[in-house]
This record gives structure tokens, sequence and C-alpha cells, in this order.
């Protein structure tokens, strides 16, 4: 039997909580399970590349990038990720296949916002094969999955649930105005000691919040400076 679930007004199907607000492509009974259990995923795109941003900046990783997010931020840098039904369901034991197959064993689930869907297969899976598994996350939606590392990179839009400021290791607050100077410094006051702080600048503002960001860190050296290094090295 086939299940229509995208609709012209927003996907209310509530999969264990997991996505309540998504539109996702149309999808029979099996895929809405596979997808429920985190054995399906739209996948947006994976490949192996350098960690440009935060604190295992210049790290080879494996990226898999989950599409569907509904936080908005107004300078998202991957809007073509926001409509998850436009990404196609994959297998998730093919995605840590391609994953186990690279030389690094360092996989960053990213988005869109991954935590919109049920991550505890596919990181169950990675670990098994003896992947240290990163997530960047908003934490707007539930927390799911095992990680070695959690980078919490709070959204204005949509803060993050209360669960995740024990679990973060980094907290990576983006910087495009100097309201967000207060924003960081509010999360910092939430997360654990073990966590490391970064303020990165939002990419078309860089010229302006850089010199801002420096005076501010070194002011406050519990801080640390993260660049989108990846985008000055020219590789995705
Ligand atoms: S949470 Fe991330 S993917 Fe979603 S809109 Fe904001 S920057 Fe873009």
């Amino acid at each position: 039997m086939r299940i229509k679930v995208i609709m012209s007004h927003k996907f209310s199907l509530d999969l264990n909580g997991y996505f309540s607000d998504m539109k996702l492509p149309e999808l029979d009974q099996i895929q809405l399970e596979e997808l429920d259990k985190g054995r399906m995923l739209p996948i947006m795109e994976e490949f192996y590349t350098i960690q440009g941003e935060g604190h295992h900046t210049g790290k080879p990783a494996y990226f898999i990038r989950i599409g569907g997010c509904d936080v908005g931020c107004h300078w998202c840098d991957v809007k073509e990720s926001w409509d998850a039904s436009i990404h196609p369901l994959k297998s998730v034991d093919k995605v840590v296949e391609h994953a186990a197959a690279q030389t690094a064993k360092t996989v960053v689930i990213t988005g869109g916002e991954p935590m919109t869907f049920n991550l505890n297969y596919i990181t169950q899976q990675l670990k098994k094969r003896g992947i240290s598994v990163h997530i960047e996350t908003s934490g707007a939606h539930n927390f799911s999955g095992t990680f070695d590392w959690v980078c919490l990179s709070p959204k204005k839009n949509s803060p993050p649930k209360s669960e995740y400021y024990e679990k973060a290791d980094e907290l990576k607050v983006i910087v495009y105005n100097r309201h967000d100077f207060e924003w960081a410094k509010e999360h910092a006051l939430k997360v654990s000691d073990k966590c490391r702080l970064f303020l990165q600048p939002e990419w078309s503002k860089r010229d302006e919040m850089m010199p801002l960001i420096v005076d501010f860190v070194m002011e406050n050296p519990e801080w640390n400076v993260s660049l989108q290094s990846h985008k000055y090295m020219n590789i995705p």
C-alpha cells in the first residue's frame, strides 16, 4: 500500500517524534518504516574531504550530509538541503560501506539538520566499523545516536533543546552581527566545562565581523576563532 506523505501543507505524521514538520517524498509503507528506524535516510551528498571548521579543522573526514532542515537561518549557505523531499532516500548500509572504504576513519554527519531523523542505526553501524562519528547540529530536534564528538551550533530561529548542552564537546557560534556575541555568551553558560568554545564569522560578513571576533577572543581567551577553512582551500 502506498501512503502519500507529501502534502501541500506541513507534514504532520509523527514517527517517534523524529520528523513532524518535514516535507518528504512520496513513500511506501516499507520506506516509511525504514526511515523511522533510520535504516534509510534522505542523503543529499557524501564526500571525503578535510574538516574545515572548529576543533577538528584540518583533519580528513568522510562527510555525510542529510537533507532536511526546518530551522531557516536567512544566511544559510546550504539552503538546497532544506527540502528533504528532493533528496532521495538511500540505504544507510550502503552509505556506511562508502565511509568504511575511506582511508581516514572519521565521519562527520551534517546537514541540513541531521537530528531531524533517527540517527541511532547509522551511528551504531559506523561505530561497529571502528569509525569515529562526529555530528554538526543546531540541537533543534530530539537527540538520537551515539557520537564521539558533538558540535552544537545554536541558531536563534530554533534554539537547542536542553539535552544538548551537556552532550556538546564543541560550541560553535556563527557571528553574523554584534548581537551574536551576546548569544554566544548566553550559550557558553549552559555547556559543560569540557566543551570547547568557537566563534566563526558568517561567510558573507567575514570582513566586517572578523576584527570584532579577534578582539573578543583576545579579551575572552576561553573562546577560539573558527574559520570556514575549506572555503579558503577551495574544497567541499
Ligand atoms: S540550521 Fe544549518 S542547515 Fe539549517 S538553516 Fe541553519 S545553517 Fe542552514
